[in-house]
C-alpha cells in the first residue's frame, strides 16, 4: 500500500514570506534528494501539504510541477458552491485554489469550533462531490483513552462514513481511494506523548476492518498516525504494517525534520 505523509501547517506560518521559505527548502531538499537517487525516482511515500486556506492557492501554484500535493485544512459543511456563508470557503473554492484534497473532522476543527456529526457528514459529502480526497481525522480524549474507550470513540466517528454510504451508496466502490483515515488521539497531537506502536497497530487494524465492514469489501483503507511524530519516532509507526503514513502537525514546518519522516515511510 502506499505510503501517506501528510503535512498539517494549521496557523502557520506566521507570513507569505515565511511560507515561501518552507516550500523553498521542501522543494529544494526533495530535488537533491530525487538527483541523489535517480535509480528509484517513484520510491517515495506520497506527500502533500495542507496551508491555513489564505496560501492555499500561492501554495499549490508553486507545488503544480512537483510531487507533493496540496490539501485545505477543512471546508465548509453548509454549501459545496457559493452562499451566505461568512467566513466559510467552501469545496468548491478550495478545489478552484489547487487542492485536491481536504482534511476533515481534525480534533482541533471539533474542539473549537464544536463540529457536529451531522456537519461533518455533509462536509464530506461536499468534498466529493467538488472531487476532493479526504482525510478523516478521529481519535479519542486523553479521559477516554483511561477509560480504554478508544474503539468504542473511534467507531462512533467513523459513523459519519456509513451515514455518507447510505445517502451515496455509489460511493462504496471508490471509497478507499477518495477517503484517508488519520487516528490521532487528541491526547498525543502537540504534546510529545505518544502511544506505543502496538497500541497503534491495533487500533489501524480494528479501523480498518471497521471500513471495510460499512463499504462490505475487502479492499483495506489508507490508514495514517498523527500526534506528536517526529524524526525520531518516525521509524518505529513506519515499522509496523498497519500504519500506513503519518499526519504530521509541528515537525512539518521544518522541511528537514518532514522529509526526515517521509523518508522513514
Ligand atoms: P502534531 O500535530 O504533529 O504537532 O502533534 C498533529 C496534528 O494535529 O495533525
Amino acid at each position: 500500500m502506499q505510503a501517506w505523509v501528510i503535512g498539517n501547517w494549521k496557523q502557520n506560518p506566521a507570513t507569505s514570506h515565511d511560507v515561501n521559505v518552507l516550500l523553498d527548502d521542501l522543494l529544494t531538499a526533495i530535488n537533491a534528494e530525487e538527483q541523489a537517487d535517480t535509480e528509484h525516482p517513484n520510491s517515495r511515500c506520497q506527500l502533500m501539504v495542507a496551508p491555513s486556506y489564505i496560501h492555499l492557492a500561492a501554495v499549490s501554484t508553486r507545488l503544480k510541477n512537483s510531487s507533493v500535493l496540496c490539501a485545505a485544512q477543512d471546508i465548509s459543511s453548509h454549501s459545496a458552491s457559493t452562499g451566505a456563508y461568512t467566513g466559510d470557503c467552501s469545496a468548491q473554492q478550495v478545489a478552484d485554489a489547487g487542492a485536491t484534497w481536504t482534511i476533515v473532522g481534525h480534533s482541533e476543527r471539533r474542539q473549537y469550533h464544536k463540529e457536529s456529526h451531522d456537519s461533518l457528514v455533509q462536509k464530506l459529502s461536499h468534498a466529493l462531490a467538488q472531487n476532493l480526497g479526504v482525510v478523516l481525522c478521529i481519535g479519542e480524549t486523553q479521559t477516554q483513552y483511561d477509560d480504554q474507550q478508544t474503539l468504542e470513540v473511534i467507531d462512533a466517528q467513523l459513523a459519519v462514513i456509513k451515514d455518507l454510504l447510505i445517502q451515496q451508496p455509489e460511493l462504496i466502490s471508490s471509497l478507499s481511494e477518495r477517503f484517508i483515515i488519520a487516528y490521532e488521539p487528541v491526547w498525543a497531537i502537540g504534546t510529545g506523548k505518544v502511544p506505543t506502536v502496538a497500541e497503534v497497530s491495533k487500533t489501524h487494524q480494528h479501523i480498518k476492518q471497521k471500513v471495510a465492514g460499512l463499504a462490505d469489501t475487502a479492499e483495506a483503507i489508507t490508514v495514517l498516525y498523527g500526534g506528536s511524530v517526529n524524526a525520531d519516532n518516525a521509524e518505529s509507526f513506519a515499522a509496523d504494517a498497519m500504519i500506513d503514513g503519518a499526519l504530521v502537525g509541528g515537525a512539518s514546518l521544518k522541511a528537514e525534520s518532514f522529509l526526515a519522516i517521509a523518508n522513514a515511510f
